[in-house]
């Protein structure tokens, strides 16, 4: 019999893990099937491989935001809960960075394959506690996850051809910050190559929603990855604050907001400790006049409506060459009211629930700004759930690029629609903004497309399509966006150094 979480469990069974998490299952509705996915009332903190209460005996509740229905408490980590858990990670570097590269690989191999056997549990589980489209998870999220995986196993055992000559080692204990809107994902994105790279972590998961981060740590049990070789601090800002200033690490990972970034980057400054940081964004989309029109709407509405627009590298700024503005954005208006919105549980919704109060009051915010600065806001007229947090696709036009909703972040579904005439124009309307993370140009030649990508200040620049991830493939940003890149060979490299001074080529 099947006695994982996710499976019908004997009682008796069920108990034990009742003790083993100091807390009673309850069962959340699945979206189809008799199957259930278990959540205990009470997560502790995943410390030297076991899970442990927090010294502070705090806890902090976690919530379904298209409910509001409390999901589970998870513990709060304080200072001395974050020292532990990097006493543990440094207890196991030594071990761990010994191992062959063949031997780190087989682990997260293991992981990627034990992913993939509970992956409807887990796309349920981060649905559940994100807000996001269970199509999301189940066909976007956990797949990729696995595939960071799989993808750095691969890695593992061939650091020395990757980097010829660099004699590559790992770096020691990594803390790593990530936030809520994918969290197995961002999950996957810091842990991979950090422990392919031979390191040991300490992961600090976004306050509202932890869950899918705990379960990992139920995958790296079963994996048998040795003790203490990743750590799971869950908390909020502070836990974080604590993380990123202890002078137990070698280097510090963050994804999050700008603004907690530079917080970030004044605490580390002088400490020899690595960084990178992945920041917001602001990108622009932009739609030339001989672009197949039909689907770059298509393109459009996945650029800013996936994931109800909690996306750093959402392309926010619309940018449609005069000549078929008109066109487009009718095509555009008339799409958005075929989106559907609602329980993201059901595998038919296409945008879920934003992810809680504080960012809906944002979004909120910035509409009513840029209805105040003359733009002109077009909603979809879809009903939205009475319980939880929703707000309806949104697009704005007559939006001139000093408006606040074209250059602030909003992180949400709200699209800002802008025109350009010229090709330079376009570039240098794109240009235009304090980030340079993302940006995806739609057009039917090649030469153009090149001649975008060599100007548009942007780490990652799609070409007829958005918002598509690999990890064979750099990602991080510029400017305000932040440093260091996660994916493909230099997404390794920032989790080694390099100690006769020979850069990777
Ligand atoms: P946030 O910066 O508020 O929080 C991110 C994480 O940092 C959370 O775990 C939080 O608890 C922690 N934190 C908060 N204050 C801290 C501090 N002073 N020191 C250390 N840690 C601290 O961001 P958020 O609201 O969770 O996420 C949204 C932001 O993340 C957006 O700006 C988005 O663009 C960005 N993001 C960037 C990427 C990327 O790859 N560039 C990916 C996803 C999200």
């Amino acid at each position: 019999m099947d006695e994982r979480p996710g499976s019908t469990a004997r009682p008796a069974r069920r108990r034990a893990r009742e003790l083993e998490f100091g807390g009673a299952w309850r069962y959340a509705p699945a979206p189809e099937g008799t199957e259930h996915v278990a959540i205990a009332e009470r997560y502790g903190l995943f410390v030297g491989g076991g899970f442990v209460a927090p010294r502070s005996r705090r806890w902090l509740p976690t919530s379904d935001p298209a409910t509001g229905r409390q999901l589970a408490e998870v513990a709060w980590a304080g200072e001395r809960d974050v020292d532990r858990a990097v006493r543990a990670a440094a207890a196991a570097f030594p071990a761990w960075r010994r191992h062959s590269g063949d031997d780190r690989g087989r682990f997260l191999f293991r992981i990627a394959r034990l992913l993939l056997e509970r992956a409807r549990e887990f796309a349920v589980l981060e649905t559940l506690d994100n807000g996001k489209p269970i199509r999301e998870t189940r066909d976007i999220d956990v797949p990729l996850a696995a595939q960071h995986f799989f993808h750095h196993a691969g890695w593992a055992d061939k650091l020395d051809l990757v980097f010829p000559g660099a004699r590559p080692e790992p770096l020691g204990v990594v803390g790593q910050v990530i936030p809520w809107n994918f969290p197995l994902l961002m999950a996957a994105w810091k842990v991979a190559p950090a422990l392919a790279a031979g390191n040991t972590v300490v992961l600090k998961p976004a306050e509202t929603s932890p869950l899918t981060a705990l379960r990992l740590c139920e995958l790296f049990q079963q994996a048998g990855l040795p003790p203490g070789v990743v750590n799971v601090v869950t908390g909020d800002g502070a836990t974080g604050r604590a993380l990123v200033r202890h002078p137990g690490l070698a280097k510090v990972a963050f994804t999050g907001s700008t603004e907690v970034g530079k917080e970030i980057q004044r605490a580390v400054a002088g400490r020899g400790t690595a960084l990178t940081l992945e920041l917001g964004g602001k990108g622009a989309h932009i739609v030339c006049e001989d672009a197949a029109l039909d689907q770059a709407v298509e393109g459009v509405v996945r650029g800013i409506f996936m994931n109800q627009g909690h996306v750093c590298c959402a392309g926010s700024r619309l940018l449609v060459q005069e000549s078929v503005h008109k066109v487009f954005v009718a095509k555009l208006l008339a799409r958005i009211e075929r989106i559907r919105v609602g329980d993201p549980l059901d595998k038919n919704t296409d945008m879920g629930a934003i992810h809680s109060a504080a960012q809906l009051a944002r979004i909120r915010e910035l509409c009513a700004a840029g209805r105040a600065g003359g733009a002109t806001m077009h909603q979809s007229r879809c009903a939205l759930p009475g319980r939880g947090y929703w707000w309806a696709p949104t697009v704005f036009t007559g939006v001139a690029s000093s408006h606040r909703i074209a250059r602030e972040e909003i992180f949400g579904p709200v699209l800002a629609v802008l025109t350009f005439r010229t090709p330079e124009e376009a570039v240098a309307k794109a240009n235009n903004t304090s980030y340079g993370l993302s940006a995806g140009v739609w057009t039917d030649k090649g030469a153009r497309i090149l001649w975008f990508a060599e100007r548009l200040e942007a780490g990652v620049v799609w070409n007829n399509t958005f918002n598509r991830f690999d990890p064979a493939a750099p990602f991080g940003g510029y400017k305000e966006s932040g440093f260091g890149r996660e994916g493909g060979r230099q997404g390794l490299a920032a989790y080694l150094r390099f100690p006769n001074g020979l850069a990777p080529g």
